[in-house]
């Protein structure tokens, strides 16, 4: 019988938005997934977690229905009795309600991040939120600090197609791990190594499995990746790769920024990094004797108090090479701003009251303890609704966390595909349809399609979407929108209208439609998106972010990480494994299986020191608390660099409390942002 395949897109957090194509079986369970062969960027490659969704998507211990929680918080699914949907939801509209009449509608938090990317299931929230007049979300988790850095320099979010890969004689992978991570990029690399010849470094601050393929790799210390761009920049003047017509064209200042750099040299850089002068020189030649060479930016080194300023360094080096004019050549961060979709429709901007507080949600700890600053003065949260998030693991000082979750008089429901850690906290618990049982539309950050993602199977169980459930409390609040009154694909169809793209019945077949702009655009010939249509060397941070004060206007290597001391000697990275995403997939049993256990990279020397051995258990520990993991004796990275990849479910340490113990609620500068990677600890034996 032939297989019944149908197209799809990948929901999960991640930039690659691989379009898909489903083995749909009985027309109600899928087998293998496979990438879309002919969609340009996906080129029939997806990841092994989504190629095996079918694990995820059929799992036993999927939630099937509406769930009251008569049992003690934390305790999971047996601390819950199944209820209907309608009780379920008159009691959530209730207690939402009272809570809304005893402390004003801002006691009540909307909180969800990017379970999905899909725009009208994960952004529908927004919408209610504004109908309601409840808390605003400040969405600092994952990309605040790297926009903030890459806009001060480019202007907008968006970088050259990720297709040009393959058309670059020099690809630097600089703060990700692709081949873990995004595997999509090793595609085009593979073609460029390949086809021309091309180099590969790889700057991260341990060896990654992406670092493994590359023919540089350089460790810096976390947080000073800004020094070492300052000082490959300062080479790139001092030996003649820098393109003077090119910057006095494109850049507003490069006299100013070649004086600035004058003191960065690698003997400056050098320590700072812990890099030696000559991996910075070699890198620094590589770089500036290439004209296509191609910068894939990833998150993990804006991960930190400094990272803005740290991914805004970075974004300079086209700019001083003029490797933004060559095909194959310039930077891509994200691309997450190319298609202009209007969202005022899905998120309800319309009903918006910019007076309405903003509640940071990395800093959701500090906000359900009740801290007066992060409340803005205002009233405590006394009941969050929460989709597409699993803060329990996922937030940083995770300790606060559990405590504010744990808080009696909290009221929380969670909308959730399984009984997360965040779930297992809830009063009421809502089970919701995965991707492929529910219609929506992708933008994407590492291509630059715009995608459709139709229902391809029956809901499971009784699961809801989030648009139907956020629709459901509209009704019962009798909350006015007109989002409410439509289906996921009316919503969609009027967004593409009232956003100017074409409608959903003109896509190209295979729902995809490429919003590549023509190349003088894509490499910013036309201009960069500043008003002055230049790359700006000098930052105007105030324009970008309140805390601003520290952050200088030329890159630097910005000295406010969290640096250690002798007590906490070690810096830690809480970095991303290739088997989970976030929290999705590390309940199914192939990725727990290839992951292993909670394990800390250590480098053999430390461990040496520490009286360690390679599998030994480990307490890591700092003001926040501390847990233990078991060792890996590891020589990919510094003596002081401690990694712990992740996220591992709370309950697969000792302890009970997973890796964002140890992390900081520190608002990274210049307007916030998590600093997961900026973390000083100590070790030893546990
Ligand atoms: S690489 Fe990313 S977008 Fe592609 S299937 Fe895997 S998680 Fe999804």
């Amino acid at each position: 019988m032939p297989l019944d395949i149908v197209p799809s897109v990948c929901p999960h957090d991640c930039p690659s938005a691989c379009a898909l194509e489903v083995e749909r079986i009985d027309g109600r369970r899928i087998g293998r997934v496979r990438g879309a062969a002919a969609q340009g960027y996906t080129r029939g490659v997806v990841c092994a977690k989504v190629a095996r969704y079918a694990e995820r998507q059929q799992h036993p211990e999927r939630l099937s229905h509406p769930l009251r929680r008569i049992g003690e918080k934390g305790l999971g699914a047996a601390a819950f009795v199944a209820i209907s949907w309608d009780e379920a939801l008159d009691e959530v509209a209730e207690r939402l309600t009272c809570a809304a009449q005893r402390h004003g509608s801002e006691t009540v938090w909307p909180y969800y991040y990017a379970g999905t990317m899909g725009l009208v299931q994960r952004d529908g929230i927004n919408r209610l939120r504004h109908a309601m007049r409840y808390s605003r979300e400040h969405l600092s988790i994952c990309s605040m600090l790297s926009d903030a850095g890459w806009l001060a320099g480019v202007g907008a979010k968006r970088g050259v197609d990720g297709r040009d890969i393959a058309k670059s004689d020099l690809i630097v992978i600089w703060g990700g791990n692709p081949a873990s991570t995004q595997v999509n990029v090793m595609t085009h690399i593979a073609a460029a190594r390949r086809e021309r010849g091309a180099k590969l470094v790889v700057v991260d601050p341990y060896r990654t499995a992406t670092a493994e393929q590359a023919d540089t790799h350089l460790a810096p210390l976390p947080g000073t990746d800004g020094a070492l761009a300052c000082a490959v920049m300062h080479l790139l003047f001092k030996e003649g790769y820098a393109d003077r017509d090119y910057m006095v064209r494109y850049t507003d200042d490069p006299r100013g920024l070649e004086a600035h750099l004058a003191p960065r040299d690698p003997a400056w850089a050098a320590p700072i990094t812990g890099l030696s002068e000559g991996e910075i020189l070699a890198f620094a030649r590589l770089y500036g004797r290439t004209r296509r060479s191609y910068i894939r930016v990833g998150y993990g080194f804006s991960r930190s108090r400094n990272g803005a300023a740290q991914l805004f360094a970075v974004s300079c080096l086209p700019a001083v090479t003029g490797a933004w004019a060559y095909e194959g050549g310039g930077a891509l961060y994200s691309n997450l701003g190319l298609a202009p979709i209007d969202p005022t429709l899905i998120e309800g901007l319309d009903a918006l009251d910019p007076a309405i507080r903003l509640l940071d949600q990395s800093r959701i700890g500090p906000v359900l303890a009740g801290d007066p600053r992060d409340l803005g003065n205002g009233p405590p949260v006394t009941a969050l609704f929460i989709q597409n998030t699993n803060p329990m693991v996922v937030a940083p000082e995770s300790g606060l966390v559990h405590r504010g979750f744990r808080r009696s008089d909290l009221f929380v429901c969670v909308h959730e595909q399984f009984m997360t850690e965040t779930a297992a906290m809830a009063d009421i618990v809502l089970p919701a349809t995965t991707f492929l049982e529910h219609d929506d539309i992708y933008p994407a950050g590492a291509h630059t399609y715009l995608q459709l993602g139709r229902s391809v199977l029956p809901p499971y169980a009784e699961c809801r979407s989030n648009h139907e459930v956020i629709c459901g409390l509209a009704g019962r609040f009798g909350a006015r929108h007109p989002g409410f009154a439509m289906s996921a694909i009316e919503l969609i169809d009027e967004t593409l209208r009232i956003s100017g793209l074409p409608a959903i019945e003109s896509f190209p077949e295979g729902g995809w439609l490429d919003c590549c702009p023509p190349f003088e655009t894509g490499h910013f010939l036309d201009g960069f998106a500043h008003a002055d249509k230049k790359f700006h060397f000098r930052a105007d941070w105030r324009a970008i972010g309140p805390e601003h004060a520290q952050l200088p206007a030329f890159p630097d290597h910005v000295a406010v990480i969290d640096e250690g001391d002798p007590e906490r000697p070690f810096r830690l990275v809480a970095a991303p494994s290739r088997s989970f995403l976030n929290t999705s997939f590390n309940n199914t049993p192939s990725s727990i299986a290839r992951e292993g256990r909670p394990t800390a990279f250590i480098h053999p020397e430390a461990l040496a020191k520490l009286g360690l051995a390679d599998g030994d258990r480990v307490r890591i520990g700092n003001k926040r608390g501390s847990l233990v993991v078991h060792t890996r004796s590891f020589d990919g990275l510094q003596r002081r660099v401690v990694i712990v990849e992740g996220l591992w479910p709370n309950h697969a340490f000792e302890e009970g409390i997973g890796i964002n113990l140890l992390t900081s609620a520190d608002p990274g500068l210049p307007r916030g942002g998590a600093v997961f990677h900026d973390t000083s600890v100590w070790l030893s034996p546990a």
